[in-house]
């Protein structure tokens, strides 16, 4: 299709989200050349050949503009023509220094996506050498690439990156972005985030199987519809395990619902990382909180390489109030698994964390709920409070609690209505793009080890509401570790309606949570003796979210910090 064409069918077309041409777009693009119209013969060096075929692969369709210019369209969510986003495509066959502009002409139509008022793609070769390109990022989306001889991805520096709205297709909300090839012999790729595969999942876990451990265990909990392997691990000391003499702590954490959502995975990779390394607290953790983690509900969507839905169609997170087991195999086995160890006599379901990825918001941020009890309404933003405190990309202002009812179907939302009144439902989102600590003045990309680290914090975050920090042997060959009895430790956060802590200090009104438990005074050498090495050094102090009593809901928050002050570019649109 030429300028000229798509042109005139732009000023035409309506404005329906499904048009004819995604409803096109089934399959994704397997080793293409990418030649001139009326070209024959075999494709020479520089007309690029694009791949999609493979896991977690998309991309639709490519056509050519001219020598430097391609469209780019994204593969629907199978069964489900609404959802756009994901990409992750190869192109090889390219000519050294070889500069191209891709258009992705069919993003979904969220307005949310990009900023405003993006001026027009000028088509300006200005394109920094890949190899070269670092530190030029700023907020927002940014394509990522890695290449066979670079394979460490790298996110494309903004100034390359396009956002506008094209007459020429639809009016769709298009993204440009200028590239110069430089290895000839390089194979490129490009993807929307870090890609996270099931099989990269799977080799994981085969490896944490490999080690033997005792406190870890993984189980089949279904098939989905494809017959993957929808897993259940559990991580916790074998004594805890096998107690019978005290109500023991769990915490359900779930992710990947969103199959698009792929730093979801990298921070619950992180997490489970944490929890079974010998470090000290992780030590503690397994020795007093049962883990279950579910670290890829959606494992068809993702191996297909949806943005959104299973292969089915689904939105998943719309479906936990009444699951079919044909349908959703995968969401009823997860849901019938977390309602019988709620009933569990033997145990206090604490918590439900469901990790997604966020489009529009920075940061990492949660979405609570709102109960009629006022207690338990409060009690709910403890644990985001201490999250704040131990993780700088984590951000309380972008915190909310709501119960629309468009989000009635989620996992936090049905749970919080099924479960028992002591357990917290959320929903932790991490920011696809980037993040702004505080003290900083612009926003830093995310990475995959910082997705990772968000995860760390996390499970080391269950230390502090649980007040664990007085169990904590630096050097365990040397010391016993004490034994938590039932009055100790667990009781204060979990459900204390008086919302004190052992010293009788409302934590809510910015006691300092890190130096008192229980009653004792922590030791003020246990943390900063120990070489804290995975999680961020300015993770003890409270820089933000402790002060106010209230809870946040963003405009009510006036916390000063860098962090609950950093501009907002997006309209959040909460697509959980
Ligand atoms: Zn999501």
């Amino acid at each position: 299709m030429n300028n000229q064409t798509r042109a005139q069918n732009g000023e035409s077309a309506d404005d329906s989200d499904s048009d004819f041409t995604n409803e096109q777009l089934t399959g994704n693009i397997h080793k293409i050349a990418i030649v001139p119209p009326n070209y024959t013969g075999k494709p020479k060096k520089g007309h690029l050949i694009f791949d999609a075929c493979f896991e977690c692969g998309n991309l639709g369709r490519v056509d050519y503009i001219s020598d430097f210019e391609y469209d780019l369209f994204i593969r629907p969510d199978t069964c489900n023509a609404r959802f756009r986003i994901w990409f992750n495509f190869t192109v090889e066959n390219v000519k050294q220094e070889q500069r191209v502009v891709f258009n992705v002409v069919n993003f979904s139509k969220s307005k949310s996506l990009y900023r405003e008022g993006m001026s027009p793609l000028r088509v300006v070769f200005n394109v920094v050498n890949f190899s070269k390109s670092k530190s030029l990022y700023r907020e927002g989306m940014s394509p990522l690439v890695k290449s066979t001889s670079r394979p460490k991805w790298q996110r494309i520096p903004a100034k390359n990156v396009f956002y506008y709205r094209c007459p020429e297709h639809k009016r769709n909300y298009v993204m440009s972005f200028v590239f110069c090839f430089d290895v000839e012999d390089d194979v490129y790729q490009f993807a929307y985030s870090f890609p996270y595969s099931y099989t990269k999942l799977q080799n994981y876990l085969q490896i944490l199987d490999n080690r033997s451990l005792d406190y870890y265990d993984r189980e089949l909990l279904a098939l989905s519809v494809q017959q993957r392997r929808l897993d259940l691990v559990t991580i916790c000391d074998p004594e805890l395990k096998n107690t019978s003499e005290k109500k023991r702590k769990l915490v359900i954490i779930t992710a990947r619902v969103h199959p698009g959502e792929t730093p979801s995975s990298y921070v619950c990779q992180g997490l489970i990382e944490f929890l079974v390394s010998p470090h000290p607290i992780a030590k503690v953790l397994r020795e007093n909180v049962i883990f279950k983690i579910i670290p890829m509900l959606n494992p068809d969507g993702v191996f297909l390489g949806n943005y959104r839905c299973s292969l089915m169609g689904f939105d998943l997170n719309r479906v936990w109030q009444d699951p079919s087991p044909w349908a959703h195999p995968e969401l009823f086995a997860a849901k019938a698994q977390v309602l019988s160890l709620d009933k569990d006599p033997s145990m206090d379901l604490d918590f439900f964390i469901d990790i997604h990825a966020h489009s529009t918001m920075m940061n990492g941020f949660m979405y609570g709920n709102i109960y009629e009890d006022p207690n338990r309404y409060e009690r709910q933003a403890i644990f985001p409070k201490l999250l704040c405190s131990n993780a700088d990309d984590f951000s309380m202002s972008n915190t909310s609690f709501n119960r629309d009812a468009v989000k009635a179907g989620t996992g936090r939302r049905t749970l919080g209505g099924s479960l028992d009144e002591n357990c917290n439902c959320y929903t932790l989102e991490v920011s696809f793009f980037s993040y702004q600590p505080a003290g900083f003045n612009h926003p830093i990309p995310y990475t995959e080890e910082e997705y990772m680290k968000l995860g760390r914090n996390l499970a080391r975050t269950f230390l502090d509401f649980y007040k664990l920090q007085n169990y904590i042997v630096f050097n365990p060959s040397a010391a016993i570790m004490p034994k938590l009895n039932n009055s100790a430790g667990f009781s204060s956060y979990r459900s204390n309606n008086t919302l004190t802590n052992g010293n009788g200090n409302n934590p809510l009104l910015g006691n300092n949570l890190n130096n008192s438990t229980n009653g004792k005074k922590r030791s003020p050498t246990t943390m900063s003796q120990q070489p804290l090495k995975p999680i961020s050094s300015s993770s003890m102090s409270n820089h933000n979210g402790n002060s106010s009593s209230s809870m946040s809901n963003g405009s009510q928050n006036s916390n000063a910090a860098t962090n609950e002050n950093k501009p907002k570019f997006f309209i959040d649109n909460s697509l959980e």
